[in-house]
């Protein structure tokens, strides 16, 4: 008997400790109650289901889902729907506090959740999928809803799976509830702009930051890591703005061309084979490598801690795009902040996605849908706001905490 090897997870901290210790920072900073603290930092609701699939060589496989809802103050709980095979709960929950902060920073009256089903959707076929899809969603059916909860796409997740989801939980109730998910594709109540949002959202924000830097981003060397929604469409709108991509990947393989890659190419080349492996114009870089290229902006779009205590310092980027969610770890965060380096941080940084999230659900709701121009317009009024207000709070924030409490 061969015993196959788990591989080893991409979480070397659990993240919901790091969600814990960041609110906790922020609550001394701002001398927040804490009473509230407390109450803050556990997550209102977890569910836990066992989600039985009929695979296609006739197996019955039972995987893990979970939707965890952190807190509905503002509104009904918004976030994504995760499928790899290194969901944990406690991810799940860090996920969700993550989503509450984010909506809040953003100004739209939703409050966190997340989901996430364990399994390694790259390696299922569509039908598989599509019975986990279904499966899930009944199970987690009175969870869900448009004033409730609102599922989304995230890691391993696209419109497909989101059209499942609304399918499923329309066909329950006897007509079609369009609020009830965001992400849909466009034929089905989706959003003009949705699909490109995190990306366009984490491009206003760059654009901010470079301004404030005094730079320019003609001519800026750009690394990207994950070449998904979110890495794909951000190099794409970056290159459009006259930066050179330097370097680009995805969890197979990396791609280093100091003169640019060919963005548009690679785009199409992934589309085409499903991997950016083979693609020819650059040489071949570790993604580990890729973190500590030359570069003036660093964007990781793909998982969660890959800049650590143990490469932070090496990183030259003198500004990082969170694309991604909790791509910094807390220590890295302090080393890099000594470095001066500029981290825009996930909750604003990748804020896009679940403001054109609310865009798809208020059209939904209203039956009445918007102009792309419109959608990237109040997107980019929001992000920009956003910026400048945490802009702001930080430059009142450092002094305080450097100066302490007096006496
Ligand atoms: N999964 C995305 C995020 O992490 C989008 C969530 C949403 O649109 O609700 O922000």
């Amino acid at each position: 008997m061969t015993t196959v090897e788990a591989p080893a997870s991409h979480l070397r901290e659990n993240p919901y400790e790091i969600a814990k210790q960041q609110l906790r920072k922020v609550a001394q900073t701002f001398a927040i109650d804490d009473n509230l603290v407390n109450v803050l930092q556990e997550c209102k609701k977890a569910v836990v289901v066992s989600v039985p699939v009929s695979m296609d060589d006739g197996a019955t496989r039972v995987f893990e889902g979970y939707r965890v809802t952190h807190n509905i103050a503002r509104g009904p709980s918004k976030g994504g729907i995760r499928y790899h095979v290194d969901v944990t709960l406690d991810e799940v929950k860090a996920l969700a506090m993550w989503m509450t902060w984010k909506c809040a920073l953003s100004g739209i009256p939703f409050g966190g959740a997340k989901g996430g089903i364990v399994c390694s959707p790259k390696q299922m076929s569509e039908g598989e999928l599509q019975r986990m899809t279904r499966r899930f969603t009944s199970e987690i059916i009175n969870e869900i809803g448009p004033e409730r909860d609102i599922p989304a796409p995230d890691v391993g997740t696209d419109g497909r799976v989101m059209a499942w989801i609304f399918d499923t939980y329309s066909m329950n109730k006897g007509h079609s509830v369009l609020g009830v998910v965001t992400g849909k594709p466009l034929t089905i109540g989706g959003s003009l702009g949705r699909e490109e949002a995190t990306a366009r959202g984490a491009l206003y924000c760059v654009r901010e930051a470079v301004r404030k830097k005094q730079m320019s981003l003609a001519g800026t060397r750009v690394a990207v890591q994950g070449f998904g929604n979110v890495g794909s469409y951000l190099a794409r709108f970056l290159t459009e703005d006259g930066a050179t991509v330097v370097a680009v990947s995805d969890s197979t393989s990396g791609l280093h061309n100091s003169n640019g890659v060919d963005v548009a190419a690679a785009i199409a080349h992934k589309r085409e084979t499903g991997t950016l492996e083979g693609f020819r114009g650059a040489d071949a870089i570790s993604n580990d490598d890729l973190l500590l290229l030359e570069c003036d902006v660093l964007a990781p779009c793909a998982l969660e801690q890959v800049i650590t205590e143990d490469n932070a310092s090496q990183v030259k980027a003198k500004i990082i795009v969170e694309g991604a969610n909790g791509p910094v770890t807390p220590m890295a965060d302090d080393i890099l902040e000594d470095k001066g380096c500029l981290v825009l941080p996930d909750i604003l940084a990748n804020a896009g996605g679940v403001v054109v999230s609310y865009f798809e659900w208020v059209q939904g709701l209203q039956e009445y849908f918007w102009k792309e121009a419109e959608v990237n317009a109040k997107l980019n009024d929001i992000v920009t706001r956003a910026f400048n207000e945490t802009w702001a709070v930080q430059r009142v924030a450092e002094p305080t905490t450097t100066r302490g409490i007096y006496p």
